[in-house]
């Protein structure tokens, strides 16, 4: 599926390198939305580009998944309280209200949301030591400027997850790792402490869920934005195999080298096979259709390990 539709009902405003936003077409030109409907495409992104060709469905399996997430986690109980997210009210009650309002075109991969004031700051939360995080701490011991114990190897768990924010840079630019210090500076200590303890709440509770079926959320990044009230509301997409790393428990616990240990249900297999074929300058290459249905199988295994 290309980008943007003709969507009845709506006005195309924004595309990222995934999802495309659009606001009911009745809208004044310059007035601000109060409700959103965000798109996600089977658009693949690695290394921030946009790969060619897409993963057949991924915008329905990544949709599906966040749904799921955002409901369970919407309930508290256990000790845990509900976190607020972006989705039109009802939806968490099954009401066909925000339904309606998804054209058919784009049904099941489409969400009516809040349009929010959204956080400058990408919240990753990391549970184990890989990614860039690995990278940072083969250099310097540190991740995002927190020290860590010596003798860690990639894959590795860490004492306790850890919270290492990046700079949402501006379209086509890299996000940047930052401190806590500098998150401070950019948001305000109060909201620094707000997201740091969200994200850090959020992924404690979704990594339980994913260990009681076998599956390990080595880690995970979320977006956060303020609603009309103020109230800290969680955004975008959510624990999904996008915005995480999900590995198979079994497979870490028994794995010999890192690649058997990290069996993952994401696109690592796109970011191995890229990282191998291309040298990160101009075009990225096409990917071959084997890794494309390899990488929709992930998909797709995930979503039933996780729901089913
Ligand atoms: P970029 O926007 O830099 O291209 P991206 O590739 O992650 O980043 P997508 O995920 O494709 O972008 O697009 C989703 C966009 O919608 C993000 O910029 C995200 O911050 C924004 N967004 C998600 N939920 C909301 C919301 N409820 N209100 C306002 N903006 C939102
Ligand atoms: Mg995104």
């Amino acid at each position: 599926m290309s980008s943007p539709l003709d969507l009845p009902g709506w006005r195309h405003v924004y595309s990222g390198k995934v999802r495309d936003l659009y606001v009911p077409d009745d809208l004044e030109p310059d007035a601000p939305a109060e409700r959103m409907l965000v798109v996600a495409s089977d658009r693949v992104s690695a290394f921030d580009h946009v790969l060619e060709p897409g993963i057949p469905d991924k915008g329905v399996l990544l949709t599906t998944l966040s749904l799921w997430w955002f409901d369970r986690l919407a309930v508290g109980g256990d000790g845990a309280r509900g976190i607020p997210n972006h989705l039109v009210a009802d939806h968490v009650l099954g009401a066909d209200g925000p339904r309606e309002l998804i054209p058919d075109a784009v049904s099941g991969r489409a969400m009516v949301v809040k349009a929010l004031e959204m956080q400058p700051i990408e919240c990753v939360v990391r549970g184990y030591l890989t990614g860039s995080g690995w990278a940072e701490y083969k250099m310097d011991g540190t991740v995002c400027g927190i020290p860590l114990p010596a003798g860690l190897a990639n894959g590795d768990r860490l004492p306790e997850p850890i919270f290492t924010p990046a700079f949402k840079a501006p379209m086509g630019e890299h996000d940047e790792n930052i401190s806590f210090e500098r998150t401070v500076e950019i948001v305000g200590a109060e909201t620094a402490a707000e997201l740091r303890d969200l994200s850090l709440e959020i992924y404690t509770r979704a990594a339980r869920i994913g260990e009681e079926r076998g599956l390990i959320l080595a880690d995970t990044k979320f977006e956060f934005g303020r609603d009309e009230q103020g109230v800290m509301t969680l955004a975008d997409e959510v624990l999904t195999s996008d915005s995480s790393r999900y590995w198979d428990a079994e497979a870490w616990r028994t794995g010999t080298t890192p690649a058997a240990r990290m069996a993952s249900f994401d696109k690592q297999i796109v970011r191995d096979w890229l990282a191998a074929n291309w040298d990160k300058t101009g075009t990225p290459p096409e990917l071959p259709a084997e890794i494309v249905a390899q990488t929709a199988a992930r998909y797709r295994e995930l979503l039933s390990r996780l729901t089913s």
